[in-house]
C-alpha cells in the first residue's frame, strides 16, 4: 500500500462466496467493492475471483458483458487472485469442464476441475506456502489442482501428502495469484495480505 491510500480491490459478484473476500479483503485494509458491472471494474485497481461455480460463473460473465472487459484489464496487468472456482477462470486451460466454458488467460496454466475427485469431495490440509511463515490451513471444496504450469508461472503451494501429494495447489504469474483451496473461509488473512500488497492505489492528481 502506497503512503496509507486504500487500494480499491473489487471481488466479481455473479455467484459464489463473494461476500467471504469481501470482509477477509476489507480486514487487510482494503477499500472493497462488488463487480457486476462494466463500470465498476473500471474503477478498481484489483479483482478477486471467487470461489463457487466457475462454469456458472463464466456464463454469467458473457451474459453480464464482462468477459472481454474483464480479460482486457488482465492483459493491461490487472492485479487478480482467484480462489478455487476463482483459480480454473484464470486459467488459459481448463480440463474436465464444459466445453462452452470460456477461460480468463490470467495465468499460463492448465486446470483440472474438480480433479480431488468424489471421494475426496471436500478435505483440509495444513500447506506450505511461498512467502508465508507457517503453513496455511486449505479447505479444498470440490477443489482443481494446476496440471501443468506455464514457464512464467511460480508455485506457491502444493499438496503436503495423501494421494494427491505434490499436486500444484497455488501459483502466481506476475501480480495474479491463484488457488485450489478457500482462505477466505478460515479467518487466515494471510493470503488475502499477500494478494493486497501487490495492489497499488493509483493517487489521484499525482
Ligand atoms: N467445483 C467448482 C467449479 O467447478 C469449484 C468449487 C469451489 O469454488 N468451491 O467451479
Amino acid at each position: 500500500m502506497l503512503d496509507g491510500v486504500k487500494p480499491r480491490i473489487g471481488v466479481l459478484a455473479l455467484q459464489g462466496d463473494v461476500r467471504e473476500h469481501l470482509h477477509a479483503l476489507e480486514a487487510c485494509g482494503a477499500d472493497v467493492v462488488p463487480v457486476r458491472r462494466e463500470s465498476e471494474l473500471a474503477a478498481v485497481d484489483g479483482l478477486v475471483l471467487p470461489g463457487g461455480e466457475s462454469t456458472t460463473i463464466s456464463k454469467l460473465l458473457e451474459v453480464f458483458d464482462l468477459l472481454e472487459p474483464v480479460r482486457q484489464r488482465l492483459r493491461d496487468g490487472l492485479p487478480a487472485y482467484g480462489s478455487c472456482a476463482g483459480m480454473i477462470l484464470l486459467a488459459s486451460e481448463v480440463l474436465d469442464t464444459r466445453p462452452d466454458m470460456k477461460p480468463l488467460h490470467g495465468i499460463d496454466m492448465t486446470v483440472r476441475r474438480n480433479a480431488f475427485g468424489r471421494q475426496v469431495d471436500s478435505f483440509e490440509a495444513d500447506v506450505d506456502f511461498a512467502g508465508l511463515d507457517g503453513p496455511v490451513r486449505a479447505v479444498f471444496i470440490r477443489a482443481p489442482w494446476v496440471e501443468r504450469a506455464g514457464d512464467g508461472v511460480e508455485v506457491l503451494a502444493r499438496v503436503p501428502a495423501g494421494p494427491a501429494a505434490g499436486r500444484i495447489v497455488a501459483v502466481r504469474q506476475g501480480n495474479v495469484m491463484a488457488t485450489s483451496f478457500h482462505p477466505e473461509v478460515t479467518g487466515d488473512l494471510r493470503v488475502h495480505k499477500l494478494f493486497v500488497d501487490t495492489v497499488v492505489r493509483p493517487r489521484a492528481g499525482v
